[in-house]
């Protein structure tokens, strides 16, 4: 399923399996030709997300990078699918995360030995899979003009050491990657790189902002956020996080 949630940012439901599958959010506005996508999802999920692309008349040339809110499994499975029918497209990823994906260093990616063994027997995956060389290191605090719309980028490690949210300030849409979800719940915090402590402070820092629509990257989206919600998830969850 997809379908535009704002002028120049669509929505494409990831397809869970029994591993999630992560959302794709695709930004910019259409006539800009400087599309991004944001955040790839499971493996064997490319055809879906490029196929709901092109159901929502976006031409792929547009396309000019991808961008990874984290690099999990669930997020950054297809991006070598995806990237094999828009092979100029870049790959922008925060400076911690890009590190280990540049030297194959796939820890963060699997999270846990134990999903890893599973996962990579279920997919058929091979050691080195998730080597990618990354065209931009993101660092938090850039304000990036992507497609005709102004994103303010934030690092809000916990969920991953890496993990960013794309921050629309005008029209108060928030894209967190796993770090907050509609319904009052969070991402988890036990994976490796992870910090419930990080966590919760970047939970706070995203409590501070006014967001009316939630772009997160599982389960519903929100375009109606009660005032204060994520302040209220964050107190919810703090004594929890440590
Ligand atoms: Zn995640
Ligand atoms: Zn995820």
């Amino acid at each position: 399923m997809a379908q535009q949630v704002a002028e120049g940012v669509y929505f494409i439901q990831g397809q869970d399996e029994f591993i999630p599958d992560s959302h794709m959010y695709v930004i910019g506005k259409p006539d800009s030709k400087d599309l991004s996508l944001v955040d790839a999802g499971l493996m064997g999920k490319g055809d879906y997300k490029l196929g709901s692309i092109d159901s929502l008349g976006i031409d792929f040339a547009a396309i000019k990078r991808v961008i990874m809110t984290h690099t999990h499994l669930d997020h950054i499975g297809c991006l070598a699918e995806i990237r094999e029918q828009i092979p100029w497209a870049e790959l922008w990823v925060h400076e911690l995360e890009a590190r280990p994906l540049d030297s194959g260093d796939e820890r963060i990616v699997y999270g846990m030995e134990m999903f890893k063994s599973m996962c990579m027997t279920q997919y058929n995956l091979k050691p080195g899979s998730f080597r990618f060389r990354v065209d931009r290191r993101l660092h938090g605090g850039e304000e990036l003009e992507l497609g005709g719309i102004s994103w303010e980028v934030m690092h809000v490690p916990g969920h991953s050491p890496g993990s960013i949210a794309f921050y629309d300030r005008q029209r108060r849409i928030l894209i967190p990657g796993d770090v907050v979800y509609a319904d009052y719940a969070i991402g988890r915090f036990d994976l490796h790189g992870a910090s419930g402590a990080q966590h919760k402070e970047s939970l706070s820092r995203l409590g501070e902002l006014d967001v009316d629509i939630l772009l997160p990257g599982h389960n519903r989206i929100d375009a109606n956020l009660p005032p204060g919600y994520i302040a209220d998830t964050a107190r919810q969850w703090a004594p929890y996080l440590v």
